[in-house]
């Protein structure tokens, strides 16, 4: 999304990079006219002409860029600032209620079951923010061990089972043969449970999320998370893996989050030599997510 007033700004920069490119090149023509005889001279101003549009081109770009991660800083600080906030509220309201009527028994543990699930959506953000604090830090490396990744992923799809109340049918899982992989347990953990996470939240009322571990060739692994829900537009499929993305626009799902998710998941897969990526077909369409990573020799 493009703040009102930020928007402008980005067009006035581009403007003036226009307009002084355009007085640039006009006096280089008039230059080129009227004093084409002292070839050295010319020469040289060709050459610091060159030098000043890449200048404003570049400074142009950089300008740009900078206004864009300001836009999406203050995206994730809103967004994050809702995250805590709701929860907090939502816990503060329930406990009000205990502490101020009569509630009998069968509402007060939904209640607490109400709170519960606050503080977990409480603590899952905040460890999110943390993680991305961590992966960020590009001197600490992921600590590595020999992991059977079917029995990793089985364990974060019991655990999404378990969270959202899903059937084996609305989340299937096909255990493969055994792959071991060379990993930091806790980093995959939290990558794949992100991925089943996302598939899960944007695909709405209907879930039918299916995750499948599978060689891509004789020296890596993928594990693909397919989901039947609101899919992603071609322009995003990249985009979203940035740090604070979050898609926007009308046909954008409405569902809160931080935009740090698909960041952690690509961190990960960078860090142990792998890599992710999103498919889809297109909005309404569902999407794929793939995360690729090294088999252990
Ligand atoms: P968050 O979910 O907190 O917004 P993520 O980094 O996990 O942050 O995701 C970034 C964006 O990618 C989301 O805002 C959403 O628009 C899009 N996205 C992620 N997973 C899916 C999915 N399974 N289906 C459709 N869109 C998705």
């Amino acid at each position: 999304m493009v703040v009102p007033g930020r928007g402008k700004s980005i067009g006035f920069f581009i403007a003036l990079g226009i307009g002084l490119i355009s007085v640039i090149i006009l006096l280089y023509v008039g230059w080129f006219f009227f004093g084409w005889r002292t070839g050295i001279l010319l020469f040289l101003g060709v050459l610091l002409t060159v030098m000043l549009i890449s200048g404003i081109v570049l400074n142009t770009v950089f300008l740009v860029r900078e206004i864009r991660r300001n836009e999406q800083q203050d995206a994730f600080i809103n967004a994050v600032t809702h995250e805590l906030k709701t929860p907090v509220a939502s816990m503060r309201l329930y406990l009000e209620t205990l502490q101020t009527r009569a509630v009998d028994e069968a509402k007060r543990k939904d209640f607490y079951r109400i709170m519960l699930e606050d503080s977990d959506r409480l603590l899952e953000t905040i460890e999110q923010i943390l993680r991305t604090g961590r992966i960020g830090h590009s001197g600490r490396k992921p600590t590595l061990s020999r992991l059977d990744l079917g029995g990793l992923v089985q364990e974060c799809v019991a655990r999404a089972r378990t969270l959202y109340g899903l059937s084996p049918e609305s989340l299937s899982f096909e255990p493969n043969s055994p792959i071991t992989i060379l990993a930091d347990m806790d980093e995959i953990r939290a990558a794949v449970s992100n991925l089943i996470d996302n598939a899960v939240k944007y695909s709405g009322a209907t879930v039918k999320v299916s995750v499948e571990i599978a060689a891509t060739d004789e020296k890596n692994v993928a594990i693909r998370v397919r989901d039947e829900g609101p899919g992603i537009s071609k322009t995003e499929l990249k985009a979203i893996f940035k740090r604070f993305y979050r898609a926007s626009g009308p046909s954008a799902p409405r569902v809160p989050g931080t935009g740090l998710g698909l960041y952690i998941v690509r961190s990960v897969a960078k860090r142990h030599g792998g890599r992710a990526w999103a498919e889809s077909e297109g909005p309404g369409r569902g999407s794929t997510f793939v995360l690729q990573l090294p088999i252990a020799r």
